[in-house]
């Protein structure tokens, strides 16, 4: 829960403020985006100057979240204020998820961290973070009350692909009744389920079946731990830009025999890029974390730039071995 005293400061700010700079974590997903356009579409029907933005070096909205309403709102990093009168985070657990603005929150005045990451560093001036709810939606949806918006179907669009994505459409053990409860009153704007379901998990470029075919030949299985890799020159064979990898892993760890699961994707500078996912007897989020990342319990990353090989092994070190000893 998030104390009232924060709630009511983070109106406070909100109201003196006359221009509020949003940024989200790169490579953004679903919640990353969603509840960031969300909440920049209500501040700006209240009068505010609002830009968003993520600090990617190449800045592209994912092709699988392009159909996001409120876009409008997005500059590239470069056009972002570098000292913000009041800057918002979404979905990002420290300055250095947030990439190229990362910097920008040691100059804002002030910075509202709006976050659900337990490992959440607490790096702005006031916290808005509950690590007990399943999304930043959640979060966002309840700032949206408090500032006395109300949602209309392209603002319920933006939460709605931010719970979806977080929950694994539902599956995750995060989906309490609350977040159908959520769930319903979005639905109840009259926003379309099927195709934001297919626009989110069920399209893709003919290249993708590709590379998933090439990932899936090179998976391996030891002790527990299935892994794979997807090297950049595999992507560019097919034009496949780097963020059509995001749903692998939702493949792999299907794996009975593996308690782990981990894919490196190869960025275009060359870092690897772990996703790390739990089936919840062991805690990824700590293992990312000590390997320079974070997450949570069951869905973690972390960046490597060092060989696959070395990567796998640094991970593999921080597994606690089979017959239960660490
Ligand atoms: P994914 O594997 O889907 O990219 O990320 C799973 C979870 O781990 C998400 O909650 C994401 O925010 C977090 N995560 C992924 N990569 C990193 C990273 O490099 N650093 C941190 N702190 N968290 C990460
Ligand atoms: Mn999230």
């Amino acid at each position: 829960m998030i104390p009232e005293p924060a709630w009511r400061r983070a109106l406070d700010l909100i109201g003196k403020a006359d221009e509020i700079a949003l940024a989200c974590h790169v490579s953004p997903d679903g919640d990353a985006l969603g509840s960031m356009l969300a909440t920049g579409a209500v501040l700006r029907a209240q009068g505010k100057r609002v830009v968003a933005s993520f600090g990617d070096r190449q800045f592209d909205v994912p092709r699988l979240l392009r159909f996001l309403p409120g876009q409008d709102l997005l500059v590239p990093p470069a056009d972002f204020p570098a000292e913000p009168e009041l800057m918002i985070t979404f979905d990002s657990s420290t300055p250095d998820r947030l990439g190229l603005l990362g910097p920008n929150t040691a100059k804002a005045h002030e910075v509202i961290v709006v976050d659900h990451h337990l490992s959440n560093t607490g790096f702005g001036t006031l916290s808005l973070i509950d690590p007990h709810v399943a999304a930043t939606a959640v979060l966002a949806e309840q700032l949206i009350y408090r500032l006395g918006g109300s949602l209309d179907r392209d603002i319920a669009t933006c939460l709605y692909a931010g719970l979806v994505t977080d929950t694994g459409s539902f599956r995750h053990a995060s989906t309490t009744p609350e977040v159908h409860q959520m769930a319903a009153r979005l639905v109840a704007t009259g926003l379309r389920t099927d195709e934001i379901a297919r626009e989110l998990w069920d399209r893709s470029p003919f290249g993708y079946l590709k590379v998933l075919a090439a990932a899936l030949e090179r998976v391996s299985l030891e002790d527990g731990l299935v892994w794979t890799y997807v090297p950049r020159v595999d992507r560019a064979a097919y034009g496949l830009p780097y963020t059509e990898l995001e749903g692998l892993i939702d493949i792999v760890r299907r794996t009975d025999e593996a308690e782990v699961a981990v894919v490196l994707k190869e960025d275009d500078q060359g870092a690897w890029q772990a996703s790390s996912r739990s089936k919840g007897a062991v805690d990824v989020g700590s293992i990312c974390s000590v390997l320079g990342g974070g997450g949570h319990h069951n869905a973690a990353g972390f960046t490597s730039h060092v060989s696959v090989e070395d990567t796998i092994a640094a991970f593999r070190a921080l597994l606690p071995s089979r017959d239960g000893e660490t």
